[in-house]
């Protein structure tokens, strides 16, 4: 089994990797969709404060189109209505506040000041100054909605024609209105923001321009700082030139929720990564432990399986051996001499080789058993057949194919040198001398010999052999009779 370690680390490894793919993913997903969010969010709250502005210039604009269409401002222009000042201004009634505007300032068309009133809430200014900056500043504008500056001051500016009801007549003056526009009117106006105030601030940088009717010509920066989103709205007149700005600013409130959200989704995705990951890794040990538990029975079924079939190889080695053996001399059997002679006769007579068959039979056997006993005979038929196995070589076959009679056959030797092996074995047994219980035996052995010559078939040559043995016997044993050489 390789070792587990190699597996454990590429785990932790997968898990990382998808743990932070999925937060930069998150992230980089999120994150510009909250901050789109936050923009949109903030445009509006713009468009809510531009709008406000707008209503009150439209405000005071309606409430001055009143006045100057009204034939009492008419007449009273004209000198004619005495108690107009009265009836409308007069000291105690709260007319500006009613009509939310911070004053009001009626002119001939010499650009004369005929009456003017303002609102207690304003700061101190020099209402004479004041009034002929605007003259000088709008003599020629008919009618006028804009934003006026005056000194570190701030206004909203309406200026109408006065005219008879009936439009006939020509105008006799005109009406100035305005309120001024600082900090306090622009929390009044706006409850969006978190912070909102009037600044001289201004980029050079071209902002984001934006109309509001009246507000023709607006421009918006939008920066970020720390957690903050800061809008600059800028106010130009209609030459482009610079009025005043708004500042305001918001906690980045969407933004700071969608990083939460990341992290919360990414904090479920972890742990449904840890359940996956704890599963896979559950069943992986299981898995492993099964294996194990299998290679061991695998291992202990392979032994057994070894081990039986060395039994096996044993069990067939003894059973060929029974078959082939002969069980005394340990020799080849009649059986198995016989199948391999006539395998051998067969390529001797394709190879066309020499082949020769030597017929052996212990002289006297019945005797020695008869004089020493079965046990002692069993002996000399087994030390007869060490002799012959440590004369003869691998060319050969020899095999115990009756009681006391031995054969063996030659291959690619001639029958001289047959002959020879023959002699040798003759004269081994012969010089023999086996000591038993005090006993001194000896033994001889008689032999036939002959060639294959045309003879096709191993027991037609070895019964040729078996004559010239029994010759052997008559011819009083212990020696060698061959076919006599051609
Ligand atoms: P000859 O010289 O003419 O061959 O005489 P012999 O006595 O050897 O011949 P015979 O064929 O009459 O006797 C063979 C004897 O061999 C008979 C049998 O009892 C004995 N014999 C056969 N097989 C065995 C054996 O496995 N063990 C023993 N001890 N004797 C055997
Ligand atoms: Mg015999
Ligand atoms: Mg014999």
């Amino acid at each position: 089994m390789i070792p587990d370690n190699t597996k454990k680390n590429p785990i932790i490894f997968y898990f990382l990797f998808i743990l932070l793919s999925f937060y930069f993913i998150g992230y980089n997903f999120f994150i510009p969709h909250f901050t789109l969010l936050e923009n949109e969010q903030n445009q509006n709250n713009i468009n809510t404060v531009l709008s406000k502005m707008n209503t009150a210039i439209e405000n005071i604009k309606n409430i001055t189109n009143d006045y100057s269409k009204w034939d009492d401002t008419f007449n009273f222009i004209n000198g004619l209505n005495k108690d107009y000042i009265y009836d409308n201004f007069r000291e105690g009634t709260k007319t500006l506040e009613d009509l939310n505007v911070d004053f009001i300032i009626y002119s001939n068309l010499k650009q004369k000041t005929i009456f003017s009133k303002y609102s207690t809430d304003l700061p101190e200014i020099d209402k004479k100054l004041f009034e002929k900056e605007i003259f000088k500043r709008f003599e020629y504008e008919t009618v006028l909605n804009t934003i006026f500056k005056y000194k570190s001051y701030y206004f909203y500016l309406i200026k109408a024609e006065i005219f008879k009801s009936d439009l006939t007549g020509k105008t006799n003056g005109h009406i100035y209105s305005g309120k001024i526009i600082d900090d306090e009117e622009l929390k009044r106006i706006s409850n969006v923001f978190e912070e909102i105030h009037i600044s001289n601030e201004y980029s050079k940088k071209n902002g984001l321009k934006i109309k509001h009717e009246h507000l023709k010509n607006v421009k918006v920066k939008i920066s970020y700082k720390n957690s903050y989103i800061n809008s600059n709205i800028q106010f130009y007149d209609d030459e482009n030139n610079y009025i005043f700005s708004i500042i305001t600013k918001n906690n980045r409130s969407i933004v700071k929720k969608g990083k939460e959200t990341v992290i919360i989704y990414n904090l479920i995705i972890l742990i449904f990564l840890l359940i996956i990951f704890y599963i896979i890794y559950k069943n992986k040990i299981i898995l492993e432990k099964y294996n194990k538990l299998l290679e061991l029975k695998v291992k202990r079924r392979t032994g057994q399986l070894a081990r039986t079939l060395r039994k096996l190889q044993e069990k067939n080695k003894e059973l060929f051996t029974l078959a082939h053996k002969d069980y005394l001399t340990n020799i080849d059997n009649r059986r198995s001499f016989f199948i391999q002679g006539e395998k051998a006769l067969k390529n001797s007579i394709q190879n066309n080789s020499q082949f020769s068959v030597l017929m052996m039979d212990i002289d006297n056997f019945k005797k020695i058993n008869d004089s020493y006993g079965h046990s002692i005979g069993d002996k000399i038929l087994i030390e007869f057949c060490n002799i012959v196995n440590k004369i003869i070589d691998k060319n050969t076959i020899f095999g115990r194919i009756g009681g006391e009679e031995f054969c063996i056959l030659f291959m690619n030797i001639s029958i001289e040198e047959a002959y020879k092996t023959g002699e040798n074995i003759r004269r081994k047994c012969e010089d023999t001398i086996i000591n038993i219980d005090n006993k001194k035996i000896n033994f001889t052995v008689s032999f036939g010999l002959s060639e294959r010559e045309n003879i096709t078939n191993i027991d037609k040559i070895i019964q040729q052999s078996d004559e010239l043995l029994y010759e052997a016997k008559e011819s009083g044993r212990n020696c060698i009779i061959r076919t006599s050489p051609h």
